[in-house]
C-alpha cells in the first residue's frame, strides 16, 4: 500500500506541478485512505481517489475593476467546483494577495470531506482572488467584488454552487457580491451565505467556525474528563475565526492569552476579557486596523513585531493547555510544534485550512495529545452555511438558540465519527484518520451509486 501511496503522488505532482499546498493536503488525505482501500477494493477499481482529485470544474477569470484614482486596476478570479457527489458545490471565497491555484485547490480539495462531516449535503468548491483588500476603501472593495461577481454569476447557483466567505471575505464583500448577483439574475435567492441578517442570513453564521472549533476542543476534552475550564489558550489570528474562537473559550471558562495578526502577536497574560474582545472587534471589523494598537490600549499587554529572521513563530512558545492556529495554512512548522509540546500544550484544535505542516502533525499524533484537524474542527462554519441554505429555502430564519444547538449537535456528530472511523480502522484516538476516512466514505458511496461522471 506504501507503494500505491507512492505511486499516486507522483503521479498528481507530475500533473500538478508547483502546487504544493494542494500535494499537502493530498498526501495527508491518501496516508489516511490507504487504510480504507486495503479494505474495499471496490473503491480502488472504481478509481475514486483518482477521479476525486480532479476537481469536476475549474474557471479562472480575468477581474478588472477602477481604483480611487482612476487607475484601471486587473486581479485574477477563480472558482474550483471540486466535487457535487453528495450536494450543490459549497465553499469560501479567499481575497488574499497569496491567492493562487494550488491554495485554492488544497482548499476546494479539504471543503470536500469537510462538507461531508457536517452530516449536510453539500459538495465541495473553492474560490477566490490575489486582490488585496486591506488598505483598499470600501467604494473600491465594492466595484472590485461587482467586478469579481459579474464573472461568477453564471457559474453559481443556490442549486448549484453556493460560496461564502473566507480570509478577506466577511460581510461587507458578501453583501456587494450578492447585490450585484441579485441585479444581473433578476433574483433574489440564497446563492450566498454569511449573508446580512435583514436580507437572508443566518443568525449564528458569523460566530459559527469558532464557536465550533471549541465545542470540537470541549468534545476531545470530555474523552479524558476534562473542560474547557480554567484552561489557558493561545490563538493566531484576530479575524472572524479568532474573534469567536476566544468568544467561546470565555464563555466555557477558559482563557485566552494570544492573538495575532500578519504583523505581530499580542501576549495579554491576564487574558482576553469580554471587553477586550469587544475592543478587538471593533478594531478590526470596523476602524480596519492593526493588532499593535491592542497593547497601546491594554498596557499590560506585550505586542512582538514579525521578525521573518525567526525560524518560528513566539506566539507558540507560552505556558498553556490549548491551541487553537486561526490564521492561514502553515502557521505552525517543526519548531512551533515541538515549543507548543514542550509548554504542556495538549489540545490543538485547527480554526484554520491546514495550519499545521504534514510532519508536525505526525509530531502531534506521536504524542498522542488531542489534535484536531481543521476539515473536523472548523467545520462549523460550512455547516451553519447549511443551516442557511436551509432557511433560504424554507424563507424562514431560526432563532439563535435554535441555530446554536444544531451546531452543537453538527459538532458532537463530527466528532463522533472521527472517533469511530479512527476506530474502525485501527487507530484509535487518531482525529486525522477518522476525519478523512469518514469525511470519504460518504462521498466515495455517492460516487459508487451515480457511476462513471
Ligand atoms: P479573516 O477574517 O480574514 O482573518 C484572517 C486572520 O489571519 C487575520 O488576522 C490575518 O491578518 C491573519 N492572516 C491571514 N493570512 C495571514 C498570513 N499569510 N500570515 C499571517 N497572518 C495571516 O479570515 P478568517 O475567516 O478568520 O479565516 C482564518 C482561517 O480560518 C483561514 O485558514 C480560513 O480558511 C479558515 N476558515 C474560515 C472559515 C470561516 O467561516 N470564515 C471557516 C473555516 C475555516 P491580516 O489582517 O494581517 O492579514
Amino acid at each position: 500500500m506504501v507503494d500505491y501511496v507512492n505511486i499516486f503522488m507522483a503521479r498528481l505532482q507530475a500533473k500538478n506541478p508547483g502546487e504544493t499546498e494542494f500535494h499537502q493536503a493530498v498526501q495527508e488525505v491518501v496516508e489516511s485512505l490507504s487504510l480504507v482501500l486495503d479494505r474495499h477494493p471496490e473503491y480502488r477499481s472504481a478509481k475514486i481517489l483518482e477521479r476525486i482529485v480532479e476537481p469536476e470544474r475549474l474557471v479562472m477569470f480575468r477581474i478588472p475593476w477602477m481604483d480611487d484614482q482612476g487607475e484601471i486596476q486587473v486581479n485574477r478570479g477563480y472558482r474550483i467546483e471540486m466535487s457535487s457527489a453528495i450536494g450543490p458545490y459549497k465553499g469560501g471565497l479567499r481575497f488574499h494577495p497569496s491567492v493562487n491555484l494550488g491554495i485554492l485547490k488544497f482548499l476546494a480539495f479539504e471543503q470536500v470531506f469537510k462538507n461531508s462531516l457536517t452530516t449536510l449535503p453539500m459538495g465541495g468548491g473553492k474560490g477566490g482572488s490575489d486582490f488585496d483588500p486591506k488598505g483598499k476603501s470600501s467604494n473600491e472593495v465594492m466595484r472590485f467584488c461587482q467586478s469579481f461577481m459579474t464573472e461568477l454569476f453564471r457559474h453559481i447557483g443556490p442549486d448549484t454552487d453556493v460560496p461564502a466567505g473566507d480570509i478577506g471575505v466577511g460581510g461587507r464583500e458578501i453583501g456587494y457580491m450578492f447585490g450585484q448577483y441579485k441585479r444581473l439574475r433578476n433574483e433574489f435567492t440564497g446563492v450566498l451565505t454569511g449573508k446580512g441578517l435583514t436580507w437572508g442570513g443566518s443568525l449564528i453564521r458569523p460566530e459559527a467556525t469558532g464557536y465550533g472549533c471549541v465545542y470540537f476542543a470541549a468534545e476531545m476534552l470530555a474523552t479524558r474528563s476534562k473542560t474547557m475550564e480554567g484552561k489557558t489558550c493561545l490563538v493566531s489570528g484576530s479575524g472572524n475565526v479568532s474573534q469567536y474562537t476566544i468568544e467561546k473559550i470565555l464563555q466555557l471558562g477558559g482563557k485566552a492569552v494570544t492573538v495575532s495578526d500578519s504583523d505581530g502577536y499580542i501576549y495579554d497574560e491576564e487574558g482576553i476579557n469580554a471587553k477586550k474582545l469587544e475592543f478587538i472587534i471593533d478594531l478590526k471589523n470596523v476602524k480596519r486596523g492593526r493588532i499593535k494598537t491592542y497593547a497601546e490600549k491594554y498596557r499590560n499587554a506585550v505586542y512582538t513585531p514579525v521578525d521573518r529572521a525567526k525560524d518560528y513563530n513566539p506566539l507558540w512558545d507560552h505556558k498553556a493547555d490549548c491551541a487553537f492556529p486561526s490564521a492561514t495554512q502553515n502557521e505552525i512548522n517543526a519548531k512551533d510544534a515541538r515549543n507548543l509540546l514542550k509548554n504542556g500544550v495538549y489540545v490543538v484544535a485547527e480554526g484554520a485550512n491546514m495550519p499545521t505542516h504534514i510532519e508536525e502533525v505526525r509530531l502531534f499524533l506521536d504524542a498522542k495529545i488531542l489534535y484536531a484537524p481543521g476539515k473536523a474542527a472548523n467545520a462549523g462554519g460550512v455547516a451553519v452555511s447549511g443551516l442557511e441554505m436551509c432557511q433560504n429555502s424554507m424563507r424562514m430564519p431560526w432563532t439563535k438558540q435554535e441555530v446554536d444547538s444544531r451546531l452543537g449537535i453538527i459538532m458532537q456528530s463530527i466528532h463522533s465519527t472521527c472517533v469511530e472511523c479512527a476506530d474502525r480502522f485501527g487507530t484509535p484516538g487518531n482525529y486525522v484518520n477518522g476525519a478523512n476516512i469518514g469525511g470519504f466514505l460518504k462521498v466515495a458511496d455517492a460516487m459508487m451509486d451515480q457511476g462513471l461522471v
